[in-house]
């Protein structure tokens, strides 16, 4: 049975697409990730999900327009100054609005092409927040009338590293946005996550 994977990237869709596979699905890839920054990472992630799905063989779909500002408009309204370190509970609101888009096209997509099933290749990952990934997935599912096949590919995480290494992929090293990006790379951000996470209570401002 066909099943529409939604691919955050082609790293993460390693272990599902061979973990579908094993369970007699046949997995049909699909990238719409416009919160990836900037426009040169989000060409180069996409061209790595393609390669990816060449080189598996698996079909392979992609949304080919990027979408930079009408991300930005989504997520700006939950951007505050919170934003800045994570929540205490670990997550960024920002987080929720993003896996919605992605998964409602996704949803949308799999309703169009007659597809029945549809999964997301972010529910491999460890960095992001699963429950909630699966809380939307689930909803979307409903409106657009498809099933959402849920699947706790974190248990495949190191095999999903050793075969992205195998295949020889770009792996990156941030989730996507241009705060994640920040959040990566600045010294003074970290310090400031740091401080936050290690406090006894978080600073009134973040609360
Ligand atoms: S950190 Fe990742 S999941 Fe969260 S908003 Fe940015 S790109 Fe989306």
């Amino acid at each position: 049975m066909k099943i529409l994977l939604h691919m955050c990237c082609g790293p993460c869709a390693c272990y599902p697409v061979e973990q579908l596979r094993s369970e007699g699905f046949e997995p049909v890839g699909y990238f719409f990730n416009p919160n990836i920054h900037p426009h040169e990472e989000w060409r180069r992630r996409l061209k790595t999900a393609r390669e990816f799905a060449a080189k598996v063989g698996i079909n392979f779909f992609a949304d080919n327009h990027y979408r930079l500002r009408e991300y930005l408009a989504k997520v700006w309204s939950v951007v505050d100054e919170a934003d800045t370190v994570q929540y205490r509970d670990g997550w960024h609101k920002r987080c929720g609005v993003c896996y919605a888009w992605r998964l409602s096209e996704a949803a949308k997509f799999a309703a169009e092409n007659n597809f029945e099933l549809f999964t997301s290749s972010l529910l491999y990952s460890r960095h992001q927040n699963h429950e909630l990934i699966k809380k939307i997935a689930e909803h979307f599912a409903n409106v657009f009338g498809v099933k959402f096949f849920y699947e706790d590919f974190r248990v495949g995480w190191q095999a999903g590293i050793d075969l992205s290494l195998e295949l020889e992929l770009y792996r990156q090293n941030y989730c996507g946005c241009i705060f994640s990006e920040e959040e990566r790379f600045s010294n003074d951000l970290r310090k400031a996550r740091k401080k936050f996470f290690t406090s006894p209570e978080p600073p009134c401002a973040l609360l």
